[in-house]
């Protein structure tokens, strides 16, 4: 449903499409109904429509998926599923062109590195990995490059330099012009301690915690280079790890700068998650990329759970 707001707005820009077409007689794109829609700023992670391998709409025809995106009203992606120069079966560039053809902006892409967790032993090759993702990802004009899952960090020592290997993959992306940051889980909401061979189990929070203990995802921030990496927050995955999103987003405003804004199923409907806070707060603190993310989809069609986050976004007063 539309809302007045909403409707107000693309009135707006229906009117500016009829100046565009009453003054020009040339024929470069009017305003589509997909830049119509993408009057708020929010992008979608592809995993949403990849998750799900039974449904292969999306896979099967990725130009045509992406334009149904845009029209639902995402404004950006973010990729997944990056292997070795590709995107699924397209090649960079050729994703790159699907995206442009439906009006969106590819702003951020989540790269598994081919490791566990992060040593002296592995380091070099790690790096090697990062560059060449890295390279492939500036080809494309992408701002982000993001870890999307937790490496081994059973200890605080191997916390600590997991960090300090943030800071080196760091320095690669922004010596490439990108910015490299790390997206959350529920698991980096466990503690650590010294010496330690695995985390604490979640129950010990709420008892007498052992000498040193520390949060995992605290670790991560205090030992990387604010100037050299980000953190994606997952609102939904730090809620499940028993925090608050939106503390943490105040704590340490400079740090995280992305988030993905997630719900169990479609946004808004479990009532678990406070989005408005969530909103409020990413905008006070000047963080401008959203992306949505769904994990299968109750019925099997990621395309209508999609929809039903975008729909979400684009009623509620509090998205901009
Ligand atoms: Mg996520």
């Amino acid at each position: 449903m539309t809302n007045r707001r909403q409707f107000i707005r693309n009135a707006s820009l229906m009117a500016a499409t009829g100046v565009w077409a009453a003054n020009s007689n040339l024929s470069a794109a009017p305003l589509s109904l997909s830049n119509i829609n993408a009057a708020k700023n929010f992008g979608l992670q592809i995993y949403s429509l990849t998750v799900n391998r039974d449904d292969r709409e999306f896979s099967d025809n990725v130009p045509a998926g992406l334009k149904k995106v845009a029209q639902m009203g995402y404004s950006s992606i973010e990729l997944a599923g990056y292997n070795d120069g590709k995107v699924g079966s397209a090649t960079m560039s050729e994703f790159k062109k699907y995206a442009d053809d439906a009006g969106l902006k590819i702003l951020s892409t989540h790269v598994n590195p081919p490791l566990r967790g992060y040593s002296k032993e592995n380091i070099e090759q790690a790096k090697e990995f990062w560059k060449k993702a890295t390279g492939d990802h500036a080809a494309i004009g992408c701002k982000y490059i993001i870890q999307p899952g937790q490496p081994q960090t059973r200890s605080t020592e191997e916390v600590a330099y997991t960090g300090e290997a943030f800071n080196e993959f760091g320095k690669i992306a922004k010596a490439a012009g990108l910015i490299f940051a790390f997206h959350n889980h529920d698991g980096e909401f466990l503690r650590v301690v010294p010496g330690g061979t695995e985390a604490l189990p979640r129950a010990r929070g709420f008892g007498r915690m052992p000498e040193g203990a520390k949060m995992i995802y605290d670790g991560m921030l205090e030992a990387t280079d604010p100037s050299l990496v980000q953190f994606e927050m997952d609102v939904y995955w730090t809620v499940m790890g028993g925090q608050d999103p939106v503390a943490y987003m105040k704590k340490y405003a400079n740090r995280i700068r992305v988030l993905h804004i997630k719900d169990i199923a479609v946004l808004g409907e479990s009532g678990m998650m406070n989005f408005q806070k969530i909103f409020e707060t990413a905008y006070s603190n000047g963080i401008s990329e959203f992306f949505v993310e769904l994990e299968n989809y109750p019925g099997g069609k990621q395309f209508e759970g999609v929809k039903g986050c975008a729909d979400y976004l684009n009623n509620a007063t509090f998205v901009k």
